[in-house]
């Protein structure tokens, strides 16, 4: 609703005596109005038009993670299959957990290709597990490292079940 009122505001910008509220409303069952204040969210969407959109667009590689989020997305089905083998196989990882992940894998491998399960996996098992390296660490918390089994038990989840959404 807010990047609406910030579309419509942008195209009658330049007609006299026109304006748009920043109120903005919902109706609730049965026939309750519940009104809110859109301006704290304005900037917000000025920052994603002007800035995060059009670097989005003129990037030739964009990263994403498929992740709960996505349960509502039209394009679920396809990117959870496109996810499949990817960090985000890994049940309940929020994007920045994901992100934290993906480049601290990324640094320890060489190469250009994203960071994914399998790499993931050799990691886990070149690592020291006294190693209390922070980034070591992070990685051992994010994927619920099992000292005694010497791995993840994320590694063994079966690709339906990533991310659980849907
Ligand atoms: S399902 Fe795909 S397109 Fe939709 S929000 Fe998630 S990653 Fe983006």
């Amino acid at each position: 609703m807010t990047s609406y009122a910030y579309l419509l505001k942008f195209i009658v910008q330049e007609i006299p005596g026109l304006s748009i509220s920043c109120t903005g409303g919902i109706y609730l069952p049965p026939f309750h109005l519940q009104e809110f204040c859109i301006t704290p969210l304005l900037s917000k969407i000025d920052g994603f038009f002007r800035t995060e959109l059009p670097r989005i667009i003129t990037t030739s590689k964009l990263s994403w993670h498929y992740n709960l989020r996505c349960k509502t997305c039209y394009f679920a089905n396809t990117c959870r299959k496109e996810a499949e083998g990817t960090i985000a196989m890994i049940p309940y990882l929020s994007y920045e957990k994901a992100k934290d992940l993906k480049t601290i894998i990324q640094d320890w491998k060489s190469g250009d290709e994203d960071a994914d399960i399998e790499d993931l996996a050799k990691y886990l098992n070149d690592i020291d597990i006294n190693d209390q390296h922070v980034n070591t660490n992070k990685v051992k918390q994010i994927v619920r490292y099992d000292k005694k089994l010497k791995t993840s038990p994320y590694l063994k989840v079966k690709p339906e079940r990533a991310q659980v959404c849907i």
